[in-house]
């Protein structure tokens, strides 16, 4: 019996090789829910931040279908000139808000590439426009160009898994992709839609100004970090995203994308990413949640 392709490799699908193993998949699937679920932060029981006061995120992409939150989220996990030690120069989130709304769009208007007339649905990305860190994945797949919305599919609820695993939610993130469009049967993108697209993402960047970009997989980070080195010598450690002259770096986190880590399932691959994402709540100041006995 034929598997989700998602878990299948890319190498395998493209030489229909797509066999898998089902019972494989399914306890591949229980057990990457496994590890990233059952993590706590120390003497929290729920969500980190029930106490902070409500604010409304404005949705970055509002012609889609994705909701319009009420957010309750804590001043550490959203830049502020007191967040950032005053490194955020943002003045205010509607203004970013507005900012992020005007790019969206405008890809949704891009023709630019034939991208623009084979997908169903634009993906300009979503999230909370004073976002401290910034999820940049590689381009839409046919769940988000079904929805608008980024990385709702297969790989987005292990991406949804792993923020859940950082004691974070969605909304207090932004999700984004280097392409705003799908391209065909999920083939890589090419260096003229990168160069086309990319300056869409370059301003969304400069508009919420995150403490971190967390670059998934090595499609991301490299265009990010303009490098051609492998996701495995990327990952790890801090790189820096230049967005320009006279704008100081960003830090960059490049780790692996969740669809490789459902095609390449492994206990070290889960770990490399929860390792990287302990680095990146670390930097960011904010507490690590630690696996509950039993969870
Ligand atoms: N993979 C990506 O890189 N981006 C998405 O939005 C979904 C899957």
């Amino acid at each position: 019996m034929k598997a989700d392709l998602a878990y299948a490799p890319r190498d395998a699908i493209m030489h229909g090789m797509a066999e898998v193993d089902v019972n494989k998949v399914v306890r591949q699937h229980l057990e990457m829910d496994g590890f990233f679920t059952g993590f706590a932060i120390r003497g929290k029981s729920e969500a980190l931040y029930d106490s902070a006061p409500a604010t409304v995120a404005p949705s970055a992409n509002a012609s889609s279908s994705a909701p319009t939150k009420a957010l309750n989220p804590p001043s550490a996990i959203l830049s502020s000139p007191a967040a950032t030690g005053g490194r955020n120069p943002q003045s205010s989130s509607a203004e970013a808000a507005a900012a992020l709304e005007a790019i969206a769009a405008e890809a949704r208007q891009c023709r630019k590439c034939q991208l623009g007339s084979t997908r169903t649905k634009c993906v300009p990305g979503e999230g909370h426009p004073r976002a401290r860190i910034m999820f940049i994945g590689e381009a839409p797949g046919a769940d988000e160009d079904a929805q608008g919305r980024p990385f709702v599919g297969r790989a987005g609820q292990l991406l949804d898994k792993i923020i859940a695993a950082c004691g974070l939610k969605r909304e207090e993130v932004f999700i984004g992709n280097i392409l705003k469009c799908r391209p065909p049967e999920n083939r890589e993108p090419r260096p003229d839609e990168i160069i086309n697209c990319l300056p869409y993402l370059q301003r969304q960047i400069e508009a919420i100004n995150p403490d971190i970009i967390v670059a998934l997989g090595g499609h991301a980070a490299k265009t990010l970090l303009n490098t051609v080195k492998p996701i495995g010598q990327l990952r790890g450690q801090f790189q820096e995203y230049y967005g320009g002259i006279g704008r100081p770096p960003i830090k960059l986190m490049a780790t692996f994308h969740p669809a490789y880590l459902l095609r390449n399932y492994s206990e070290q691959n889960r770990r490399y990413v929860w390792e990287d994402m302990k680095k990146v709540l670390t930097e960011l100041g904010l507490p690590v949640p630690e696996r509950n006995k039993g969870g």
